[in-house]
């Protein structure tokens, strides 16, 4: 099922394109992550592959001749959903056939008399969403998220009995999910009675949060009514990215009873330009999440020996904040909290085998978020909701005041305020391999309407 380690990871690889050798780059060659770009101008976007600070175009690369089949076919388009829907073993080959034009070993690219007009630097051109998203799914699959979020909002039932049983999703809001740098504005909306009593009102989100979480691009769907197994679940997920999926917490105390979020996250998402593809990844997969001996195994069609032995995949995740306080007094973005994505109880696979196991089917370049990203520790808690509480794990502290963070300035956050920018970074190490990143996830808060 999991893609295999091959000659594209080796750490010697070194590519003629000098900024991708520098070390602790994001995009060295062992990487190779797509995106969707527009350069200078009214330019239509088309896609390319990050190499150190440059794209390479890839249809530029066709117009030459260095794809065949459907490949060329695809990298022609300037749709990135056509590189997603070709077979799994055509989208190993292209990431082959690219790893070789971007060696600096044999490289027919790098002698080629056409070779600059095939890249672009990055800080000249606008990173857009990658595709037009069909449809997009979030889901809840930290367990620690769960049951601090629970705690909060129920406190006698933190963690639903179904939890362990069945991979929680709801579906999101597609057509609001934007690239990174775009921002944000404050949304307004019906916010629920005071504690001690009246009536709801509606007005500009008083607690806006973000989540940290990982999106999943698919690659080739299914059929509709033809579920997707969990041992060639990984094969329909093209890659992924980073996600913030902001929310307004006061919005969603009030709504989310009995049908699940709706306003209080349908304003907006952010997601990383880059996807990072899964056979990118394959240095670095791992066992999944150990579950405790007391807690039920997966149903069979959840279960496989591939997902529970390499099911994971370590990618280090953190999240920066700064005021426009801090902008202006020129002081860095402060670290919030890292985590890692191989502590989710459900893994990429069982998402994806849940997903479509009533027969509902998924098309290129669907979404899937995989929950806020929350680990043990105080310092992976993967939203604002979880670090300002006082709660210890799975044992809310009734009646405490919420603790606000302070920022360098002195400045105090319970949740966010307009003017505040949010950064989430990945990145992925291991023993013997190259390190490969994320790119960045970032997002600015701007004052609601009308206030
Ligand atoms: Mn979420």
């Amino acid at each position: 099922m999991a893609s295999k380690v091959d000659d594209t990871h080796s750490p010697n690889l070194k590519s003629w394109v000098e900024s991708a050798n520098i070390s602790d780059g994001d995009f060295p060659i062992q990487n190779l992550p797509f995106c969707k770009f527009r350069g200078a101008g009214n330019a239509r976007a088309e896609i390319g592959v990050g190499i150190g600070d440059q794209i390479l175009k890839l249809s530029v690369c066709a117009e030459h001749g260095l794809f065949s089949g459907e490949t060329e076919l695809a990298a022609r388009s300037a749709n990135l959903k056509s590189i997603m829907r070709l077979s799994k073993s055509d989208r190993e080959h292209l990431r082959k056939n690219l790893s070789e034009f971007l060696s600096d070993e044999h490289s027919a690219l790098a002698v080629a008399d056409w070779r600059e007009s095939a890249f672009v630097l990055q800080a000249d051109v606008e990173l857009v969403l990658p595709c037009e998203i069909g449809d997009y799914t979030d889901f809840y699959a930290s367990v620690f998220h769960a049951t601090n979020v629970g705690s909060m909002f129920r406190p006698d039932n933190p963690l639903l009995p179904n939890y362990k049983h069945i991979p929680i999703g709801y579906h999101g809001r597609a057509s609001s999910i934007v690239a990174s740098g775009r921002s944000i504005r404050r949304p307004n909306g019906q916010l629920p009675p005071p504690d001690d009593g009246g009536e709801p009102t509606f007005g500009p989100c008083k607690n806006l949060d973000y989540e940290l979480e990982v999106g999943a691009y698919i690659a080739q769907g299914n059929r509709l009514g033809q579920p997707i197994g969990i041992e060639e679940a990984e094969a329909h997920v093209f890659g992924l990215s980073l996600l913030n999926d902001w929310s307004a917490r006061d919005m969603q105390r009030w709504e989310y009873q009995p049908l699940g979020p709706f306003l209080a996250k349908s304003f907006a998402t952010t997601v990383s330009p880059w996807i990072v593809t899964i056979e990118a990844l394959a240095p670095f997969r791992c066992r999944p999440f150990e579950r405790p001996k007391t807690d039920p195994q997966p149903l069979p069609y959840l279960n496989s020996e591939g997902n529970q032995s390499a099911g994971g995949f370590d990618i280090t995740l953190e999240v920066l904040l700064s005021s426009s306080k801090m902008r202006k007094e020129n002081i860095a973005p402060i670290k919030l909290s890292e985590g890692t994505f191989r502590n989710m109880y459900w893994t990429l696979a069982q998402m994806v085998a849940h997903h479509s196991s009533n027969g509902c089917n998924l098309r290129a370049g669907d979404l899937l978020g995989s929950g806020t990203i929350s680990g043990p520790e105080k310092s992976s808690r993967g939203c604002l909701l979880e670090l300002t509480w006082d709660g210890e794990f799975g044992r809310p502290v009734p009646g405490t005041q919420r603790t606000a963070l302070e920022l360098p300035t002195g400045e105090k956050r319970i949740f966010l305020a307009d003017g505040d920018e949010v950064s989430i970074r990945g990145y992925c190490k291991a023993e013997g391999y190259q390190r490969i990143g994320f790119g960045t996830c970032d997002g600015k808060i701007t004052a609601s309407i009308d206030s």
